[in-house]
């Protein structure tokens, strides 16, 4: 094993005082109803709605972390589907914050993180992402070498062979299905017209590894951060931007330890934004669109990034900017959390219809997003109810009002 070069390593029992704490008071069982009006999007965790009994709460699990603390329960197969039904969406913690400033998101992924060196961790189903990553360096089955395919006919430079500014760095979704490729070139595109100096590593990205640290795996996603960071650290940027809010978490709060303290990070969004508020991009064609913004829990709730993508649709003459009843720090997990919807794609679908059903109940024409996992759902969920939803990544609508295409 490498050194270790990500965050410090939390272990369960250092949380223990959280565990032990939990007074199951179940605040973390619903969304800050004061700014929720309407009772039937109350509910905020996907897996005790969908599961109903208490386990698949987060009190609940708080009670099986104690549990297994003092060796009162042992881990069986039910366990380990209430533990990887979690969409680890924070939803919970962001309750349970206000009141009791525990960390229940925080325990779940550090008891996914005992499952793993314990062996019960994780589902067999997610076995072939394993295998994918062993064998092509991303977890999605595609060969290493079509990893740069999206950005074929794109002008961008060529890293480590030619000198950028700044990196795009795409992430394994949207390298690899090839129903965003025109999301993730719209925000290649957009970054170059506001002006960056942008290089893409092409075939030579590698997986950022986030999917392994989601699923507890924490050895096998610090091989996929060690070989990263030794790449990032040697390319001379100063910049890293990636419109994958997943990448962009791990960058973020996993990435930093080891990366170079010049080097920036983040999502496209917030280049975005800035980019729109210093007049670099001026929207200008109109784009008569309602649209409702949906928060990407690795981006919201992780990061308190709410506020750029709203102001770049604002930004764009035509669009109507609608909100979830369920919205910003309530946002509900579009399914694609946690790993889920590879061992459990029927629950992950059910969740999506659950968050597709409330943007129709906005009036809203299309949902804008900002996270290539929320996107597969949305269109997932579009497809299984036949929905006349559109599903836009945030920089395709800004892409129009540019009066560009790609
Ligand atoms: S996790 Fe927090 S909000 Fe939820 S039951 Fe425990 S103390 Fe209450
Ligand atoms: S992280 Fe999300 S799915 Fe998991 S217990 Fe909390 S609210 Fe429920």
């Amino acid at each position: 094993m490498k050194k270790r070069i990500t965050a410090p390593r939390e272990v369960l029992h250092e949380l223990q005082q959280d565990y032990f704490i939990c007074t199951k008071c179940k605040i973390c069982q619903a969304v800050h109803v004061q700014f929720c009006t309407d009772s039937r999007f109350w509910r905020n965790c996907p897996s005790g709605t969908r599961f109903r009994w208490d386990a698949y709460y987060a009190s609940g699990k708080m009670e099986i972390a104690r549990g297994l603390h003092i060796h009162e329960i042992e881990p069986s197969d039910s366990l380990r589907h209430i533990l990887y039904t979690c969409m680890l969406c924070s939803s919970c913690q962001e309750q349970c914050w206000e009141v009791k400033q525990l960390h229940p998101t925080r325990v779940f992924e550090l008891m996914r993180e005992k499952a793993v060196r314990e062996g019960w961790g994780p589902m067999p189903e997610h076995e072939p992402l394993r295998e994918s990553l062993e064998k092509n360096d991303n977890p999605c089955g595609m060969e290493a070498d079509k990893r740069g395919e999206w950005a074929k006919g794109l002008d961008l430079k060529r890293l480590p062979e030619e000198k950028a500014e700044v990196l795009f760095y795409a992430g394994d979704a949207y390298s690899s299905d090839p129903s965003l490729f025109p999301a993730v070139r719209a925000a290649a595109r957009i970054l170059q017209l506001g002006g960056l100096d942008l290089g893409i590593l092409g075939a030579e990205e590698k997986s950022d590894g986030a999917l392994m640290l989601l699923l507890g795996d924490r050895d096998f996603f610090e091989t996929f951060a060690f070989d990263n960071l030794e790449t990032f650290n040697s390319l001379g940027v100063k910049m890293i931007v990636t419109p994958d809010a997943h990448a962009a978490w791990v960058f973020k709060e996993e990435y930093s330890r080891g990366l170079d303290p010049e080097i920036k990070v983040r999502h496209v969004s917030e280049v975005l934004d800035r980019m729109v508020r210093k007049g670099n991009l001026k929207p200008r064609e109109e784009v008569s669109l309602k649209a409702v913004y949906h928060d990407p829990c690795k981006l919201g709730r992780r990061f308190d990034i709410y506020d750029p993508p709203r102001r770049v649709l604002q930004a764009i003459p035509g669009l109507e900017l609608l909100e979830f009843p369920r919205a910003a720090f309530n946002s509900l997990c579009c399914g694609g959390g946690g790993g889920v919807p590879y061992a459990f794609p029927d629950y992950a679908l059910w969740t999506a219809k659950e968050r597709l059903y409330e943007a129709e109940w906005t009036g809203a024409e299309a949902v804008v997003t900002s996270c290539p996992y929320c996107l597969q759902m949305f269109r997932k969920a579009v497809e299984a109810t036949g929905s006349s939803l559109k599903i836009y990544d945030l920089a395709q609508p800004l892409l129009m009002s540019l009066g560009e295409e790609v």
